[in-house]
């Protein structure tokens, strides 16, 4: 018999609920029997009180090693204080791609059923550059970078992703209308790449109209593509489809790093309850299981996940239930099918 392959990988519980879904995923993994050793460090507020560092090196180290990372939310002060965490590490990794895809769980009753979406956002371009100043006093201004290699290359990620897993329709979503030049080069990009993938449909829609599309018919939509703001804003919107923040995984990738981290924050209104629902997290965690090649484990604890959610008796309070976090876990852990 070979010995189990170990996974080294970095781990980042973040701060909020992080360190409480966190450890729900981390339990739920062991259950699986695939071997890790994780790499654990602190980023942001606790980590500059402890390290003196916002991201310390080691981490930075640690990452550029194992090259996959688990990461659970870190706050970011808003108006002034540190540069985001998930931006800076998204940069600095250059992790151009997120991606979440938004799926309905069997069993979770929604206003929206049936819901399969897959929103691919730029992740190191536009407004999130975070170039900005004051002009004059009273005057600020925010740069937003758009670069054509920064949207071919995003527009290659969502096409190949389509033909790849049969997805039929891309939708380039912009405000090129009013942002000419640089909403105009987005989609001027999404359109040549397109030309590549005949048998994928590509369309474009104003980012405004798309909000009213969505909650009006969101069947009509197959994947999205944006860029950077668009695409936080649209996901947060696209999660209420399928029962909120506490269930949209996500994936930040590169050609060398991948981040895997839920879309959701770090909810400091719930945090340190027991409140927090752990699933956001735990899909991101078989989105990493995939990408790490351990396919039956992640087929498993997709499964277990279904299985709790159409039970209905051990669900969080974001989705109607009663449960807790840890609660929540052990359920998923008692539903896991055997390897
Ligand atoms: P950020 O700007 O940092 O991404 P956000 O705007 O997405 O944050 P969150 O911190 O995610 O905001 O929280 C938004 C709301 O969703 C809060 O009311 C929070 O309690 C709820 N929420 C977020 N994540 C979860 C979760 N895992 N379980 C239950 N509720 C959650």
């Amino acid at each position: 018999m070979t010995a189990p392959r170990i996974h080294t990988i970095t781990l980042i519980p973040g701060d909020g609920i992080g360190p409480e879904v966190t450890n729900a995923v981390l339990r739920i993994l062991e259950a699986t029997g695939v071997k890790f050793n994780w790499e654990r460090f602190a980023a942001g507020a606790d980590a500059f009180e402890t390290q003196g560092e916002y991201i310390p090196a080691e981490l930075y180290h640690s990452i550029e090693k194992n090259r996959v990372a688990m990461k659970g939310p870190v706050g970011t002060p808003i108006g002034g204080g540190f540069k985001s965490i998930n931006v800076t590490l998204r940069k600095k990794f250059d992790l151009f791609a997120n991606f979440r895809p938004v799926k309905s769980l069997p069993g979770l009753e929604t206003k929206y059923p049936n819901i399969d979406l897959l929103i691919v956002r730029e992740n190191t371009e536009g407004l999130y550059v975070g170039i900005e100043h004051e002009v004059v006093p009273g005057v600020v201004e925010a740069i937003k970078i758009i670069t054509e290699k920064g949207s071919t290359r995003i527009a290659q990620f969502a096409f190949e992703y389509a033909r790849k897993h049969g997805r039929k329709k891309i939708h380039a979503i912009h405000k090129a209308n009013i942002m000419k030049l640089s909403d105009g080069l987005f989609i001027d990009c999404a359109r040549k790449v397109g030309k590549d993938y005949p048998e994928v449909q590509y369309a474009e829609h104003i980012v405004d109209n798309t909000c009213m599309q969505l909650v009006m018919n969101p069947w009509q939509y197959d994947t999205l593509l944006l860029e950077n703001l668009y695409g936080d804003i649209i996901s947060d919107l696209c999660s209420a489809f399928v029962g909120g923040l506490g269930l949209v995984p996500g994936a930040n990738l590169g050609t060398d790093c991948a981040i895997f981290e839920a879309v959701h924050g770090s909810a400091p209104d719930i945090a340190g309850k027991d409140l927090a629902n752990p699933t956001a997290l735990l899909q991101s965690a078989v989105l990493m299981l995939r990408h790490i090649d351990e396919h039956s484990a992640a087929d498993r604890v997709q499964k277990a996940i279904e299985t709790v959610y159409a039970e209905k008796k051990t669900l969080t309070r974001d989705v109607g239930g009663t449960a807790g976090t840890s609660q929540f876990a052990d359920a998923v852990i008692a539903a896991l099918p055997s390897a």
